[in-house]
């Protein structure tokens, strides 16, 4: 076999149907975010205004965080120095572990080594272990989901997104004496929706399934102490796991869930992609403690952020851009073509500064190509007034569809 011929041919596919990923070599620079110097060459910088970050609040260049993960790397050093068995768990992680169960109000909580792996670990070796386990998937769940449920090798059905009424049709046609896992997120981060989490309570409730809820684009940002939509709705409680990263508005890295101490603890003892690998740097850990305690007490970034979400939507609908529906902090603009998206991409960047990496296919459907935007509490109203400028110019110099 041409094994290069191969490779070369796998890429000009993508290349053809406009899907090739070209990833911004950016310079992230500590309290300047949103701003970033993005590298164009060996040789030349430009500055951008970043408005497609996750960093949602900007708790990654937070002094608090930053102090927090300098003194723990000055004191622990940089590396775990092994799995969290065998010599790396270090206090940090500990700490953090506590944290965040109390941040879900849950018995337990373990840390992974991103939201990624926390999600294909946990439903992996939940799956597999539960005798004859049946799982039932939103339609959109996020692919660390679908890649667990995949490895678990148990059956899996998949629901109409956000459709309880769907999910308890599925159920009542399974044998009720089986275990079920029902497993779906709250905030759905390419279209900005939220899921009707205590309907989907009542009918696994009424099953008898437990529940696994990805609040990965939520915490830091809703409820009163940062823990999420279900904390937000008063129904944390009634969910079985909360996963969670710490790699978007906590501004670090790292994944979690939290639930049941035994439910926890059969994780941590069976499942290999939370024994098999080095544990999270203690300066990571550390950072991350800072920033979970610091969101538990100040909403005020939370507030900022809702406002400049709001504003933000307000402006674009104003000036006709397609903005599409969205509950909460995420603003998606309809393109609508894959070529389009990159062309309005990379003139955005060109010829205004500003970084919006298109999102294209397979992360969502053909035809629904988007420009994704998140707004942080950073994004000053001149950024915002300079953004829709742009976004106007971009669309009418290449004809894009404009709102209904
Ligand atoms: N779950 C969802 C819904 C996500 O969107 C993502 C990442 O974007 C993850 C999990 C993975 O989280 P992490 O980036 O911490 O690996």
């Amino acid at each position: 076999m041409d094994y290069e011929k191969f490779f070369a041919e796998a890429i000009a596919q993508l290349k053809g149907e406009g899907r090739y990923r070209i990833f911004a070599d950016l310079e992230r620079k500590a309290g300047d975010f949103p701003q970033a110097v993005k590298h164009e060459d060996e040789t030349s910088t430009r500055d951008v205004v970043v408005w497609c970050s996750n960093d949602y609040l900007g708790m990654g260049q937070n002094p608090i965080v930053i102090d927090a993960m300098t003194e723990a790397l000055r004191k622990s050093g940089a590396g775990a120095g092994g799995t969290r068995n065998i010599s790396g768990t270090n206090h940090y992680h500990v700490l953090l572990e506590r944290e965040l169960a109390d941040l879900h109000g849950k018995e337990a909580a373990l840390l992974f080594t991103s939201g990624y792996i926390s999600n294909e670990a946990t439903l992996s070796v939940l799956a597999r272990m539960l005798p004859e386990c049946v799982i039932y998937s939103d339609e959109l769940n996020h692919a660390s989901m679908i890649e667990g449920m995949r490895n678990s090798r148990a059956p899996k059905r998949i629901f109409r997104h956000n459709d309880p009424e769907h999910l308890d049709q599925m159920l009542a046609e399974n044998n009720p004496e089986a275990p079920k896992i029902v497993a779906f997120e709250s905030v759905y981060s390419m279209d900005g929706d939220i899921a009707p989490i205590a309907e989907i309570c009542d009918v696994a409730e009424r099953h008898g399934a437990i529940t696994y809820l990805d609040e990965v684009h939520a915490v830091g940002m809703y409820g009163p102490r940062g823990a999420g939509i279900a904390a937000r709705d008063g129904v944390a409680d009634r969910v079985t796991i909360i996963e969670g990263t710490l790699a978007k508005a906590f501004g670090v890295m790292g994944g979690y869930v939290t639930g049941s101490a035994a439910l926890v603890d059969m994780v941590r003892s069976y499942s290999p992609g939370f024994i098999f690998t080095t544990a999270l740097p203690p300066a990571i850990a550390a950072g991350a403690l800072a920033s979970v305690r610091y969101l538990k007490t100040s909403s005020r970034e939370r507030q900022q952020h809702q406002e400049r979400a709001a504003t933000l939507k307000r402006m674009l609908n104003e000036a006709g851009l397609p903005v599409m529906p969205s509950a909460c902090h995420i603003v998606p603009i309809l393109v609508g073509d894959a070529a389009l998206c990159k062309l309005a991409s990379d003139e955005l960047l060109a010829n205004h500064g500003i970084y919006i990496q298109p999102i294209n296919y397979p992360t969502v459907p053909k035809g629904a190509e988007r420009l994704r935007i998140t707004p942080s509490p950073l994004h000053s109203d001149k950024m915002m007034a300079d953004l829709v400028s742009a976004l106007t110019a971009v669309w009418q110099r290449l004809n894009i569809k404009s709102a209904a």
